[in-house]
């Protein structure tokens, strides 16, 4: 099977291990067959809504086996990050999970005493909120930065809009780019593969531009699961192998 060549798997979660609240078909035969023929998996996401406890405990629901410590997510990874630079504050856009991960490193959200405005997931975000981003990059100088710049992902009913679209407004409107720590970024896949021991390490996404060009910066092998990528934006990049759905990972050739 395809999977025998690595040791260690990072799997993206929206769109190739669940899909709003629904498993994405044979993902949970996947896992637990991975895991019985002895594979490392780390969870590695760009969805900065909840605490990496939360994420643990959907995967629970699905029946997949998850821990907070094997889930490596762009709101804890943000709020390292911005640890490690000694920021102790900050004006979040986001979610109470990105708040919790930023309370957990000791950052706080405070508008008044804000030393970067950090973005995540959140819609409901409203223009007010794009305006005091905006005026606090602008006028005091503050960086940028953002778990992730994916424009789109899949919910549960089609595509919606994703925290790239949010960043990009306040970009735009503040003339400022931001430091983007989640996938395509070093910050996140560096976290991922520190957590794995085995070699080589592969990683299972169904984001062109976030997991195929985020595994090609790392210098680890990608495979593009389709299912639920459209096929224009699977088209434009190169991931090592393409699969329809997660179960091809484990199915006998
Ligand atoms: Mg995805």
């Amino acid at each position: 099977m395809l999977a025998d060549e690595y040791g260690a798997f990072l799997f993206d979660l929206d769109g190739v291990v669940f899909v709003g609240d629904e498993p994405v078909t044979g993902a949970v035969e996947t896992l637990r067959r991975l895991r019985d023929a002895g594979k490392e998996i780390q969870f590695v996401t760009n969805n900065s809504q909840h605490t990496r406890r939360a994420f643990a405990e959907k995967l629970t629901g699905f029946g997949i086996d998850a821990r907070p410590e094997q889930i490596t997510s762009a709101a804890s990874a943000t709020a390292e990050y911005l640890a490690d630079r000694g920021v102790e504050s900050v004006h979040l856009v986001g979610m109470d999970g990105f708040r919790t991960e930023l309370g957990r490193r000791g950052i706080d959200d405070s508008e008044r005493d804000a030393d970067a405005v950090v973005v995540g997931f959140d819609p409901t975000v409203t223009y007010d909120d794009i305006e005091t981003a905006t005026r606090l990059v602008y006028e005091r100088d503050l960086p940028l930065v953002a778990t992730s710049g994916d424009t789109s992902y899949p919910s549960g009913d089609g595509v919606a809009p994703g925290t790239g679209a949010i960043l990009r407004a306040i970009e735009a409107a503040s003339g400022t780019e931001a430091t983007v720590v989640g996938k395509p970024n070093a910050p996140l896949f560096d976290l991922a593969l520190d957590r794995v021991s085995t070699r080589p390490v592969v990683m299972v996404g169904d984001t062109p531009g976030a997991d195929v060009e985020g595994a090609r910066r790392a210098g680890i092998d990608s495979i593009l699961v389709s299912l639920h990528c459209r096929a224009d934006r699977a088209d434009a990049v190169d991931p090592d192998v393409r699969i329809e759905t997660p179960i091809d990972l484990v199915d006998a050739d």
